[in-house]
């Protein structure tokens, strides 16, 4: 048998190629690089499979990216009802909508590469044989 499936969060996590969980998917490691944020690979440098499937695949990333935002807001309000607490008597909701904005627009990077990353996740899938295997064609 060939060596262990890579964990599935673990690889989305670490952004790393969804047909062999070991290639990277973008180019450099560090998501602030701004001018080579979305710089991704052509294909993955490990198993070949192609990133960039069909002219506009990455625009459907923006639902993926909308669902990111809102689940990270959710968690964060309810970890500033546990931690701070909320109230109608005080400005404590407006404090928190604040952070939030503020935490969105600083991840947003991290956030946009996370929905490109969730989005080919959902296209392709683990190969054990990606060695031997074709990488999955698409045509159009
Ligand atoms: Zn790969």
């Amino acid at each position: 048998m060939s060596a262990k499936k890579p964990n599935y969060l673990l690889s989305i996590l670490s952004m790393n190629c969804p047909r062999c969980r070991k290639g990277k998917l973008f180019k450099n490691y560090s998501a602030y690089n701004f001018k080579h944020t979305f710089d991704m690979h052509e294909e993955c440098p490990v198993c070949k499979q192609k990133y960039n499937m069909e002219p506009g695949f990455w625009y459907g990333t923006g639902y993926v990216s909308y669902a990111l935002a809102v689940a990270f807001s959710v968690a964060t309000f309810i970890a500033w009802w546990v931690l701070i607490g909320i109230s109608v008597s005080d400005n404590r909701v407006l404090w928190w909508l604040l952070t939030n904005s503020i935490l969105l627009i600083v991840l947003q990077p991290v956030l946009m590469r996370l929905s490109r990353t969730i989005y080919v996740y959902f296209f392709v899938k683990y190969d054990e044989h990606y060695e031997t295997n074709e990488p999955r064609k698409f045509d159009y």
